[in-house]
């Protein structure tokens, strides 16, 4: 079959393929346990179903203008005001199927061949896959200290004559750090200086923890949207629990979002209308939903940090933010896949392997699930790579043998 090279080098989804093999588990009756989701288990907000159904009802669902409908844009732009203190105009914003089609577009319009991105590791792993599918090349940095705090010398370090666009994500997934206010004051003034693009994916912005603050980009420029080069994408995801309704968006300069309309008008068309009903109803409804969610996780986190720290041999960076975190298991194998594969099949719980983030030696553990299914997990984790546990124990009247790896 003939595939282009570009196409065949694209990676596979490790999460995707890891929830078919727990799927698999599933479905033959085994008690898996799925630490790998990345998306919160909170029911769509009312008003969120209230606008969708409306507009189903009305019957007329069709093509809508390629960059959104103006209502779902003015409740960005109230939005974009609320939390970043930035008066944007509608054609600063494009409403997309996903943050991740934001994300897409972006790198699609700014990018010639062989330009070089910026990705700052441990990164989501979809950056590198995207730059690549747009012949972009992406540059890796990661700290040198073994932290996850990226620091400037080694950004700057890495930029070249080629250098785009650098791509930021605080609170980050998969590490669940937060990066410093000094660090994105100093980016947002690099970048403008140097006349690069700042993109700040800022999905888990509002999922933060202990008084934490994800600051805006825009709080270092005294640029407008227009002129600055920071590209702010965002979306109903993560913040609201509303992963299936695909609706994201950028705040750009109009160049910007004229260039990304075309290329959106090119591809799908628009977003589709039910879904940005939705997002309307979630942005402009009472806005609780986002707190509750957010002490939850908060809650989730510690009993995450409680469980994590029975571990002898972990090194753990507690998060500020998301619902990730990232425990160093290098201790116990370096091997993040293998250690993936080995504690599906031997422990029946769902990770996904550091290797995927930049990040060999690590696994990454979501604790946007149940307290019950995140203590469970970690426990049964445990038991897997504690050489001085019993070799067996039992799940109800399920035995799981653990051979050591
Ligand atoms: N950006 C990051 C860092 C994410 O973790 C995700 C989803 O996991 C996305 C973007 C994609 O969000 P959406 O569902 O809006 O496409």
């Amino acid at each position: 079959m003939s595939i282009s090279q570009l196409a065949r080098s694209i990676a596979e989804s490790p999460t995707l393929k890891l929830n078919e093999e727990a799927q698999l588990l599933r479905d033959r009756g085994e008690p898996v346990i799925n630490l790998s989701v990345g998306e919160p288990k909170n029911k769509t907000p009312i008003t969120a179903i209230l606008g969708a159904t409306a507009k189903l009802k009305t019957g007329d669902v069709k093509y809508v203008p390629t960059d959104g409908l103006l209502s779902l844009k003015k409740a960005v732009i109230r939005y974009t005001e609320e939390n970043y203190g930035r008066l944007v105009a509608p054609e600063n914003v494009i409403i997309s199927t996903g943050a991740k089609q934001s994300l897409y577009n972006i790198l699609f319009s700014i990018l010639n061949p062989q330009d070089e991105v910026i990705i700052l590791a441990p990164y989501w792993v979809s950056y590198p896959e995207m730059v690549k599918m747009v012949y972009g090349v992406p540059v890796i940095v990661t700290p040198e200290d073994g932290s996850f705090q990226p620091r400037m010398e080694e950004i700057e370090r890495a930029v070249s004559s080629y250098t785009k666009a650098i791509i930021v994500n605080s609170p980050n997934n998969p590490s669940g750090v937060v990066y410093s206010e000094d660090l994105i004051a100093q980016l947002v003034d690099f970048c403008e200086r140097k006349d690069i693009y700042l993109i700040m994916d800022d999905i888990y912005h509002k999922l933060v923890f202990d008084g934490i603050r994800a600051v805006p980009g825009y709080a270092y420029t005294n640029r407008d949207v227009d002129t600055s080069k920071i590209i702010v994408v965002n979306g109903v995801s993560k913040l609201y629990g509303m992963t299936g309704f695909r609706i994201g968006w950028a705040i750009a300069s109009r160049e910007l979002v004229e260039v990304m309309t075309n290329v959106q008008a090119q591809t799908t068309s628009c977003p589709a209308v039910v879904s940005q009903a939705a997002a309307e109803g979630a942005l402009t409804g009472v806005q609780s939903g986002v707190e509750n969610l957010r002490l939850t996780i908060q809650n989730n986190r510690d009993v995450v940090m409680r469980e994590l720290s029975s571990f002898t041999d972990l090194k753990v960076t507690k998060p500020g933010g998301t619902f990730y975190v990232l425990p160093d298991f290098r201790a116990y194998n370096g091997d993040s896949v293998a250690l993936a594969n080995f504690l599906l099949r031997k422990a029946l719980v769902v990770t996904v392997p550091g290797k995927e983030f930049g990040m060999e030696g690590h696994l990454r553990l979501s604790f946007s699930g149940s307290v019950k299914d995140i203590t469970e997990g970690i426990r049964r984790i445990k038991w897997a790579v504690d050489p001085n546990a019993p070799n067996e124990i039992y799940i109800g009247d399920r035995k799981l043998v653990r051979d050591w790896l």
